[in-house]
């Protein structure tokens, strides 16, 4: 057993994670990073494969966040960081044995066929004017129900929400999951009023982000982890998969295991950066409270198929984003499909395509359960009529995440508050993580920034009183 003090341990070597190591260690701390598998990254990882680029996680990012841009930045240069093709703002939604352009202006609105004539009267009339929320919290379904209407609530926002949370907008809240549309539903009668409002506003803005829209590095997302992994060089300990965690007066011990054998580190401060319910494992025997508080937070599973095609096989342009599938098209077998190719050209040889498959989600949960076979042969059945697949796959990839991205139910935000008061109780022990406030990747950046500054108050805190201590006597004399 090897006995070593840090200042700082980070548990887990997610994006969530590396991001609290890195800012540490940029700032001169003592700080080590214990990561399960044997490659950093978490679910984002990308792989190079007979002239293909494999996203297994997250596929694209919008720069929102002056944290995200910091981070990238660290890592990347202008070359390396690509932006979307122009043709990715164009979404469709599948409908009625068809794909459906989602609309983005009145006129599209009102002549979308995706819709009855009366739901898009009814969508055209609540962007207009509606009534504002009384309540101090809402499901997604609730507000968008009272905004735009059932029918364009169960097609187009229950699409929209699977293809970011994989949930269910009846159980979602949408002051947890979108805090600012949350604001603008409590203030605003006027979407469209607000919207333009805010045109205005951003003309006038002075900071031009660095990078705009929606953009992946040239060799995906996983370069991003990947390279803040060898940022953190040898205080990145990979194939250590955490057992336990105990505390006495002096600080912490962690267990881990590494190579078939047992090890234990000593820290002064531990940041979890697990997944929820490692989390929630680990805090059950230290801080039972805390743990209470997470364990109630359900996850949805998912299955994300990379699959190739011959272009000759595909007779759809798959121009554009992809699709995605709403709640009332309970029996089409897929939840959305990414068109890679057409949004990043690099990812494919130029004589194949490149189509990223989700299936699951909180409205199949099982799916992640069915076997390769079974998985491809769902998807070849989804894409077959809808994309006019000919051919079989020319490449096959599949990952399954169960769980995968955490569910803010009714009552998330409370939950979360009362998670970090009884976290605190524990002075040294931290958390970062896409369950706590936002599952994007700018807000795990954003989360993890911010607990890296925690962190750093906490040491300046350790530092300065020994220091007022010794410096008294002296003031005194
Ligand atoms: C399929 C999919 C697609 C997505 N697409 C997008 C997208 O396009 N854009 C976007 O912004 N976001 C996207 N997201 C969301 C975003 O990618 C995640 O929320 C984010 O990456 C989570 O990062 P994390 O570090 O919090 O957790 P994770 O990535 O889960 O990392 C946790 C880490 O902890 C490690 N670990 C677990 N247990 C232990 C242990 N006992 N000891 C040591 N280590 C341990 C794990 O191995 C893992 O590396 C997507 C998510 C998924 C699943």
């Amino acid at each position: 057993m090897n006995r070593e003090t840090k200042d700082v341990v980070v548990l887990g070597g997610g994006i969530s994670g590396l991001t609290v190591a890195w800012e540490l260690k940029k700032a001169g701390v003592d700080v080590c990073l214990l990561e399960k598998s044997g490659t950093v990254g978490g679910c984002t990882r990308s792989e190079k494969r007979n002239g293909f680029l494999l996203e297994k996680g997250p596929f694209n990012v919008i720069v929102r966040d002056p944290n995200f841009e910091t981070l990238l930045s660290d890592v990347a240069n202008n070359t390396n960081v690509v932006s979307a093709s122009k043709d990715a703002k164009l979404r469709y939604i599948y409908r009625n044995n068809r794909l459906h352009t989602v609309p983005t202006n009145p006129v599209a609105m009102l002549t979308t066929k995706m819709l009855s004539p009366s739901a898009r009267l009814r969508m055209l009339r609540g962007l207009f004017l509606s009534k504002r929320s009384g309540a101090s919290e809402d499901t997604i379904e609730q507000v968008a129900s009272r905004r735009i209407g059932p029918e364009a609530t169960d097609t187009i926002v229950s699409a929209a929400i699977s293809g970011i949370f994989s949930g269910d907008i009846a159980k979602l809240s949408l002051p947890a999951c979108f805090p600012s549309v949350a604001a603008i539903d409590a203030d605003a009668r006027s979407l469209i009023g607000y919207g333009l409002k805010r045109a205005f506003a951003k003309k006038n803005k002075k900071h031009t982000p660095r990078w705009r829209g929606m953009v992946s590095l040239n060799a995906g997302l996983g370069a991003l982890t990947h390279q803040l992994g060898e940022k953190l060089g040898g205080d990145c300990i990979r194939n250590a998969t955490v057992q336990s965690l105990r505390h006495d007066e002096t600080g912490f011990t962690i267990l881990y295991g590494c190579s078939g054998e047992k090890h234990a580190l000593r820290a002064r401060r531990v940041v979890l950066a697990v997944p929820v319910q490692e989390a929630t494992r680990l805090l059950e025997p230290l801080l039972p409270r805390a743990a209470q508080q997470l364990s109630p937070i359900k996850s949805a599973s998912l299955a994300v198929l990379n699959l190739a095609y011959n272009r000759s096989d595909v007779g759809h342009e798959l121009r554009g984003f992809g699709f995605l599938v709403p709640r009332n098209e309970p029996t089409f077998p897929l939840m959305g499909v990414l068109f890679s190719n057409s949004i990043f050209p690099h990812y494919a040889p130029p004589d194949q395509h490149l189509l990223r498959v989700f299936i699951g989600g909180a409205r199949d949960p099982g799916a992640v359960d069915l076997s390769d076979g079974q998985l491809i042969d769902r998807a070849q059945a989804g894409l077959r009529d809808i994309l006019s697949i000919s051919g079989k796959p020319t490449l096959t990839d599949i990952v399954r995440y169960a769980p995968a991205i955490p569910q803010y139910h009714l009552g998330h935000r409370e939950r979360i508050a009362e998670f970090r008061k009884e976290l605190s109780k524990l002075p040294g022990l931290f958390a970062a993580g896409n369950y706590l406030d936002g599952v994007s990747l700018n807000d795990c950046v954003r989360v993890g920034t911010r607990c890296a500054d925690d962190v750093k108050r906490n040491l300046q805190d350790d530092i300065a009183i020994p220091n007022r201590a010794t410096n008294l006597p002296c003031a005194v004399g």
